[in-house]
């Protein structure tokens, strides 16, 4: 029974039928392919929407896969006091695979045991060899493309051809030289050469956040799901039982405190069913997980279930960020070709920083943004910004505009830092006491506030970024670097959307929920295999590694089960 079918539910769920092991996924979503014409928002032009693309529905505009958003009709969720969290939620067959930015980097050695290098936070009770075989197989089995470069704490794999950088990325690694920043080729998880019958090669449409039809980006649902389910057809793996539009409210245990099933609420009827399972695997992202599992209880287990440590729920964070543009006069009146590119960058600066005096303890890495991708509603940051700092009076219609529009068309470029926070015990999600969502079930509010510890990084990332870019000969259109009082420009915490942590990994039960295994301490046929267990982030992006450490826990259950242990 594995509930969620993203990154982490859609990895069990295809390393267990492989495996023969007959299984259910539960999903809250509809089911999504987006190779079916009637779903598919890829290759769309502006004009068959009626906003040429901008939001109506969708909160990253109308072509994004990522169904939901930001906020979700009936199903709420709060901040305490002065707490500011945004939770981003997808709910769709996939999950946010479908259209996440697919920067799929493995953490290093150092991010497992940063306790010992800072004495911050907590180290994980696994280390980067217990994970190695886990990324190996991942990069294969998925694809990324990437080089070898030998970095340390940015360890190499089984890379595929990166693309080639784009002028404004080539601009930004002069810009980055200059500022003794060194820029590497991006590693994205989009097949850039035929790795197997069921997909297709990338075509460098650049709109993989609208989910790709011919399944050359990973997302769960076609790179995962669909395959599991080819192969039970054939015969080759155990049976897949997808519900879908099928909202998981509990786990059900027996008088022994051992799971037994999950109930959910059919979003078709609006009634509710259960699922029995020997093994129940909760995959429905970090906090929703968390949720589930404050929603469930098992004799001497009421405080939710697997809670015996009081940790469910804490050490909560997600990535910092930061960053800022510049106009680029030199890439203005270009000429016009196509330089699409995959949808993301080709080329990054991983963390630089190790063994430098900070006043800051943990990394963080740039991501460049910029170039001529299609034109949809505005661009740049809006046109009115740019004719602002040209001097130009804002605004205009016409030949005039269209001639200020394709001046200026492509020449703005920004960079985002993306960090390590330190992860806090006062940081958390709870249940919100007597609230509900429009299905009955509790409803969470949040906790968390940024130490300066991240608010000192966001600082050095404005630095960074502003060196690069004034570097390339841009003109910044914010020339002044946020106050402490603003936290230095951090965005809010959860806005990265790559929150993780709720329900850690530890070794002792009385300070995390999980084993190293990912099962609960005290429910051990419960598995969690998303990035609630993560006992801390890195300077990397959280989905790599969620995805390894659920192949890791997919591999253990298959041998608990043959042990019959569980
Ligand atoms: C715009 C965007 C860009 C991103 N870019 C990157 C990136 O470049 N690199 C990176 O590493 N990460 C990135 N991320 C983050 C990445 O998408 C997540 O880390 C990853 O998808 C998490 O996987 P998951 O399986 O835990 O959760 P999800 O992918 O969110 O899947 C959870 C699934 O569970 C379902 N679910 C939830 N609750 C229930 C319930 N009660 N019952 C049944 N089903 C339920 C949901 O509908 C969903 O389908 C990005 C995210 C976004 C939104
Ligand atoms: S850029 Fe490549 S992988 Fe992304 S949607 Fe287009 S063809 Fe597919």
């Amino acid at each position: 029974m594995i509930v969620g079918s993203g990154a982490g539910g859609g990895m069990t769920a295809n390393i267990l039928a492989k495996a023969g092991l007959n299984i259910a996924i539960i999903e809250a979503g509809p089911y999504f392919d987006p190779a079916d014409p009637e779903q598919r928002t890829q290759l769309r032009w502006p004009w068959e929407s009626p906003r040429r693309g901008a939001s109506t529905l969708r909160s990253f505009g109308d072509f994004h896969a990522g169904l939901s958003g930001w906020q979700i009709p009936g199903e709420p969720y709060d901040t305490v006091g002065d707490t500011k969290f945004d939770w981003w939620r997808t709910r769709v067959l996939g999950g946010r695979t479908n259209h996440w930015g697919r920067i799929s980097l493995r953490f290093g050695p150092d991010d497992f045991h940063r306790k010992d290098i800072d004495g911050l936070g907590e180290n994980w009770p696994i280390g980067y060899d217990d994970m190695k075989p886990y990324y190996d197989r991942l990069d294969k089995m998925v694809g990324v493309f990437g080089t070898n470069e030998g970095l340390a704490n940015d360890p190499d794999g089984y890379f595929l051809p990166p693309p080639k950088p784009r002028l404004h990325e080539l601009m930004a690694v002069k810009g980055a030289t200059k500022a003794g920043i060194p820029m590497i080729p991006g590693r994205l998880s989009m097949v850039t050469k035929r790795i197997n019958k069921d997909r297709g090669v990338c075509f460098y449409c650049g709109q993989c956040s609208r989910a790709c039809s011919v399944y050359a980006d990973f997302s769960a649902g076609t790179v995962l799901i669909f395959p599991a389910m080819k192969n039970a057809k054939e015969g080759k793996g155990g049976q897949v039982d997808l519900y879908v539009n099928s909202m998981a409210r509990e786990v059900i245990t027996d008088g022994t405190g051992k799971a037994t099933a999950v109930s959910y609420i059919s979003k078709d009827d609006r009634r509710e069913y259960q699922i029995k399972g020997k093994v129940i695997v909760l995959a429905a992202s970090a906090c929703e997980t968390s949720r589930l599992l404050m929603n469930s209880q098992a004799p001497g287990q009421t405080n939710g279930l697997g809670n015996g440590s009081g940790t469910l729920g804490r050490y909560l964070h997600d990535s910092t960020g930061a960053g800022t543009s510049a106009f680029i006069p030199s890439l203005m009146n270009r000429d016009r070709y196509n330089e699409d590119g995959v949808g993301g960058m080709h080329i990054y600066a991983p963390w630089w920083g190790k063994g430098r005096k900070l006043d800051f303890p943990r990394g963080y890495h740039l991501e460049v943004y910029g170039g001529m991708g299609m034109p949809s509603y505005g661009f740049g940051g809006g046109h009115k910004a740019i004719q602002k700092m040209m001097g130009y009076k804002a605004g205009g219609y016409g030949n005039p505009l269209m001639k200020d529009v394709r001046a200026h068309y492509g020449a703005v470029v920004g960079f985002a830092g993306r960090g390590e926070a330190v992860a806090l015990y006062d940081n958390y999600c709870e249940v919100d006491p007597g609230k509900v969502d429009e299905w009955g079930i509790p409803t969470l509010r949040f906790h968390y506030k940024w130490s300066d510890h991240e608010r000192l990084q966001a600082k050095h990332m404005h630095e960074s970024i502003r060196e690069i870019l004034t570097g390339m000969g841009g003109q910044l259109f914010d020339p002044d670097i946020p106050t402490y009082e603003n936290d230095h420009g951090l965005l809010s915490p959860g806005a990265i959307i790559h929150e993780v942590g709720t329900a850690r990994m530890h070794d002792d039960p009385k300070q995390g929920v999980t084993n190293r295994h990912s099962a609960l301490h005290e429910v051990p046929n419960v598995y969690l295999t998303d990035a609630s267990v993560f006992t801390s982030q890195a300077d990397k992006n959280p989905t790599w590694t969620i995805m390894a450490l659920a192949m890791r826990a997919a591999d253990h259950i298959i041998s608990e089960r043959k042990k019959m242990n569980i």
